[in-house]
């Protein structure tokens, strides 16, 4: 291999070799293996959290708890979303006004070809839901569509 090719060629390697690292790299606190989340996690939780999927409309049955308390990470259990701020959006996903600040991060996805925000939890990076912008107007105008299947309801204490 002449020199300059070869240079060209170990520059490429770091390159790559950078860039699957930082995919790799992510600021969650809570990090775990493949294997791992799909030992800890039903199937269709590592589907949605862990592969973005979505949940059949209507298939959880948090659609319909409109029952007083907290709806946590199910996989890291971290609070996000409270039962104050749930309407029914008739879409069949559990529906939020907002989350609990701090505990839900945002970013861009683009999975049906179009800009969503998708939403994450802030401590696993477990995948939720979307947010649109057709909430109740009454309130924030915003609608955290979120499967429930990422969600686990804890009874308020009254
Ligand atoms: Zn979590």
């Amino acid at each position: 291999m002449p020199y300059s090719h070869q240079f060209v060629y170990i520059f490429f390697c770091l390159f790559l070799a950078c860039n699957s690292e930082a995919q790799k790299k992510s600021n969650f606190k809570i990090q775990k293996t493949e294997a791992e989340w799909k030992s800890q996690l039903t199937d269709l939780q590592y589907y949605v959290m862990r592969k973005q999927g979505t949940e059949r409309a209507f298939s959880s049955p948090y659609d319909k708890n409109f029952l007083q308390g907290t709806y946590v990470c199910a996989a890291c259990e971290t609070p996000l979303f409270s039962s104050d701020h749930k309407f029914n959006s008739g879409t069949g996903w559990p529906s939020f006004d907002r989350e609990i600040k701090g505990n839900v991060s945002f970013s861009v996805d683009y999975n049906i070809g179009m800009a969503r925000t998708e939403e994450h939890c802030s401590n696993c990076g477990g995948h939720l839901g979307h947010m649109f912008s057709d909430g109740p107007r009454k309130t924030t105008g915003k609608r955290h569509c979120i499967n429930g299947a990422s969600l686990k309801f804890i009874t308020s204490n009254e």
